[in-house]
């Protein structure tokens, strides 16, 4: 016969062995629920075209074997606990730059001029080499023309601050809208100019209108995009944007 100590003494460890299988148990769940998040966040980044800086994966010997119950010391569980503490602090910073990448995106976006500047327009001249209008010559178009009425108005492509909006002798009224990172959009031959320098500007703002100002053969918007300095097609960023496929051409 065991004694009345010994048997409480018994039911006080497998109380505590049962205790520990639980917890054991439930950290198990747990680490399966982190490694479902690490899948999360890889689909979440690749849906937003953001690569995540991982750790090699040579740092991680290749690991497997059936799966075998061992029942855990509470030091073992210990360090299980600590172990799943520093991954889930991990997939916390892997996140937190996934947000960073992903905020930096949305802006990156809101600043690419890819609204039309002016609505209800007919597409005139390309970009490109063309025969010039008024001197008959071959020469180079930085732009692309937006035909449309005088004083239709003119709208910011994104978002930006107005760098200059004044007279040239060639675009006439002319608007330059600087949207950080050295791109430019340019909104030239404007009867009206309706903004500042300095001004800060949405995108789809009012900014002016059409007119036939400068070196120009009669009311239409010519409109440039120029990435430091070097005129780009700004079809290519207007195609990004939802509008440009409406517009009717010639
Ligand atoms: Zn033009």
């Amino acid at each position: 016969m065991l004694s009345l100590q010994q048997q409480e003494t018994r039911k006080t460890r497998a109380y505590l062995e049962n205790n520990l299988q639980l917890m054991a148990t439930r950290l198990g769940e747990l680490q399966g629920r982190v490694l479902q998040l690490d899948s999360l966040g890889e689909r979440v980044s690749g849906l937003a075209g953001v690569k995540r800086e991982k750790v090699p994966e040579a740092a991680k010997p290749g690991q497997g074997g059936p799966y075998l119950a061992a029942p855990l010391s509470s030091d073992e569980l210990q360090q299980e606990i600590d172990r799943l503490a520093g991954d889930v602090e991990q997939h916390n910073d892997d996140l937190a730059f996934l947000e960073f990448k992903l905020l930096e995106k949305r802006v990156k976006d809101r600043l690419l001029p890819t609204t039309l500047p002016v609505k209800d327009a007919v597409l005139g001249s390309p970009f490109g080499p063309r025969i010039d209008p008024i001197a008959g010559l071959r020469a180079r178009h930085d732009g692309l023309d937006f035909a449309a009425e005088a004083g239709a108005p003119v709208v910011a492509a994104a978002d930006g601050v107005v760098l200059v909006a004044a007279t040239h002798p060639e675009f006439g009224n002319m608007i330059d809208i600087d949207h950080g990172d050295g791109l430019i959009s340019r909104y030239a031959h404007l009867s009206r100019l309706d903004v500042a320098p300095g001004m800060l500007v949405r995108r789809g703002d009012n900014i002016g209108a059409v007119g036939s100002t400068g070196r120009s053969t009669g009311p239409h918007l010519h409109f440039e995009v120029r990435m430091l300095g070097v005129a780009q097609n700004p079809a290519h960023f207007l195609k990004q944007g939802d509008e440009y496929a409406l517009v009717r051409r010639r």
